[in-house]
């Protein structure tokens, strides 16, 4: 609750000036963090539902705080968004994930890509100087970007055209929880829709609980793309979206983000 002051001025919440200060420690600590190795990447397979085989794996960053632990990239990737530190971040992630993936044959990375990141003009060809310099194929990294870093971002759209011009290939990740608009998207240079968990959620074998899923495979279907279920958490979620044609998925019910020995040993067992 706000409290009021004697001018009836509202003074912020102490929780939050807390919380602030919070933020401001860890955006300072962040700012070393990747110099002081304290950053690591892992990486969750998307799996083909009709065969339970990885085709490709999501590249996801953790923090290991030398006091506090792990913490969230839920809670540190929107600081360093803000920081601007995000641009280094970004880059050590898909250098690392492009480097281990290239020696995972048949595989793709997809690798998030924040919004901050479409902004700086040299995004392309850093990204193009990484795949030389780790030697994976372009068709083997996939490029993941939020609906909201693209409203209204006709310089980010252009850069979406130049990577697939390349070979590279995109995604929008979370969609349906943005608002872009349906219109919108059949103009955007994308490959892939990345369903939302939340709608996975939603599906319970009812034609209301997978209303949207259902819509967005059929738009997906007509305008050609992939699409990659998130948050399957369930074997039924996992046969609901088979039977409705969703061809990846991804979620706890195959496997979290693993680090990479672990990541190795499950291609092991899964292929034969
Ligand atoms: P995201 O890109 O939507 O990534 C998927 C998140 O869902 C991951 O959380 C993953 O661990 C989690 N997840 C996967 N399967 C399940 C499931 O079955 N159930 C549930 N409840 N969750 C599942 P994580 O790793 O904590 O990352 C959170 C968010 O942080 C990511 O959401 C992404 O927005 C951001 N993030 C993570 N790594 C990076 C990165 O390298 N760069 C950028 N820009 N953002 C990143
Ligand atoms: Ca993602
Ligand atoms: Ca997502
Ligand atoms: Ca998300």
């Amino acid at each position: 609750a706000k409290h009021l002051g004697t001018h009836g001025v509202q003074l912020h919440d102490p929780s939050m000036i807390d919380r602030r200060a919070a933020d401001a420690q860890l955006s300072d600590d962040l700012a070393g963090a990747l110099d002081r190795g304290e950053l690591h990447v892992l990486y969750q397979p998307l799996v083909d539902l009709a065969g339970s085989r990885p085709v490709g794996v999501e590249a996801l960053v953790r923090w290991q705080h030398p006091r506090l632990g792990p913490v969230s990239p839920a809670q540190f990737i929107p600081i360093a968004e803000r920081s601007g530190t995000i641009t280094s971040i970004g880059l050590f992630v898909l250098e690392t994930a492009c480097r281990q993936v290239a020696g995972w044959d048949g595989l793709y990375v997809s690798v998030n890509l924040s919004p901050r990141q479409l902004q700086e003009p040299t995004l392309v060809q850093d990204v193009l100087d990484v795949l030389a310099r780790t030697g994976l194929a372009p068709h083997r990294l996939v490029l993941e970007i939020t609906e909201s870093a693209l409203v209204d971002e006709s310089a980010g759209i252009a850069m979406l055209s130049e990577f697939r011009a390349h070979g590279i290939r995109v995604a929008i990740d979370d969609f349906g929880t943005g608002y872009s608009s349906l219109h919108y998207l059949t103009r955007l240079p994308v490959d892939i829709l990345k369903i939302d968990r939340s709608f996975v959620a939603e599906l319970n074998g009812t034609p209301e609980g997978s209303g949207i899923t259902e819509a967005v495979l059929r738009l997906s279907q007509v305008l050609h793309l992939t699409t990659v279920a998130e948050g399957i958490e369930t074997t039924e979620q996992a046969a609901e979206l088979q039977t409705l044609g969703c061809g990846i998925g991804q979620g706890y019910l195959f496997a979290r983000p693993l680090p990479p020995a672990e990541l190795l040993e499950m291609l092991v067992t899964t292929a034969s």
